[in-house]
């Protein structure tokens, strides 16, 4: 809500992640270019392990602010994203950190931390869809921005450091995965838009609202983050070397008739596992999950970053 009628300037609020190791002065930075453009003092917010943003971002509302911004990696994005999301107040983002896949998939230079700070500032709006997802036993509705998966891809994110994958990528880790780490299939009911698509056992299902992951690996060659879709991949690799057919159809894009890989499209995904199976959203390991409902919010969230 603008009040033109209001002499107090506007303020941003910044959430950050100060486990994110950084080499400029962030603070300092901020409150420069906030007076250059003629914002107030930005108010600073703190995340913790126990409350990773959501928390945070209530009481940036609470204080007023005119836009939230994420300063951290993709997780404290999607913390901030889950309460701003139909709000209209706007998302600023800067990527700290070495991952920050929702800002490279909107194009934004993650290395040029000033310019995302002006951009946050004055840059222009646009809206992006965001991705609810309810899973049950435990009960819980999130929501994420990239992408999120059951089974092998979360054992991923489950089992490596953040280091490790911020610097190797998703396909490294599944390349090296494939090698150590055989595992079985898991039984599963894939049903999208009401019509259930597989049913069969699958070693990963991964839902995405982007295309690209690190390495500009495109799990989902047809993802658009405003589209008002959902893309889904099933991974269901058939006997010992199924898994490099799982690859070879990723990197030729889906486009082989290989049914170890198949594509999905629509506005919801229901995933029932006939066991827990470890669930990642944007890449944070979020426990495990068996059944999980996933639905589309068309441009529930509004960016506000520089022009690209
Ligand atoms: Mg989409």
């Amino acid at each position: 809500m603008s009040d033109t009628s209001s002499t107090s300037p506007k303020r941003a609020a910044v959430i950050i992640n100060p486990a994110k190791p950084v080499d400029i002065d962030v603070r300092g930075l901020m409150a420069k270019h906030s007076e250059n453009n003629g914002w107030g003092e930005p108010i600073w917010l703190e995340t913790t392990k126990d409350d990773p943003g959501v928390g945070q971002a209530k009481e940036a509302l609470e204080q007023g602010a005119d836009i939230v911004i994420a300063a951290g990696g993709d997780g404290t994005v999607r913390c901030v994203a889950e309460v701003l999301a139909g709000t209209g107040i706007p998302m600023g983002l800067l990527p700290l950190g070495t991952g920050n896949l929702l800002a490279r998939n909107l194009g934004m230079d993650v290395t040029d931390v000033e310019g995302a700070m002006v951009g946050a500032l004055t840059g222009w709006e646009r809206k992006i869809d965001v991705v609810r997802a309810v899973r049950n036993d435990p009960d819980k509705e999130q929501v994420f921005l990239v992408m999120a998966g059951v089974g092998y891809d979360a054992t991923i994110m489950a089992d490596t450091n953040e280091d490790l994958k911020d610097k190797v990528g998703w396909l490294a880790y599944v390349d090296a995965g494939i090698r150590n780490l055989p595992g079985k299939p898991v039984k599963a009911t894939i049903i999208v838009d009401g019509k259930d698509v597989v049913h069969r056992g699958v070693r990963s299902v991964m839902v995405g609202n982007c295309g690209k992951v690190q390495g500009n690996l495109e799990i989902f060659p047809d993802a658009k983050v405003d589209d008002g879709l959902l893309d889904v991949v099933v991974l269901a690799p058939k006997g010992k070397l199924g898994w490099f057919s799982v690859i070879a159809g990723m990197i030729g894009k889906g486009k082989g008739q290989d049914t170890s890989v198949e594509y999905f499209q629509g506005k919801s995904v229901e995933i029932t596992l006939e066991h827990n199976d470890d669930y990642q959203l944007d890449g944070d390991h979020e426990g495990e999950g068996k059944h999980v409902v996933m639905t589309m919010d068309p441009e529930a969230l509004t960016i506000r970053m520089a022009a690209n």
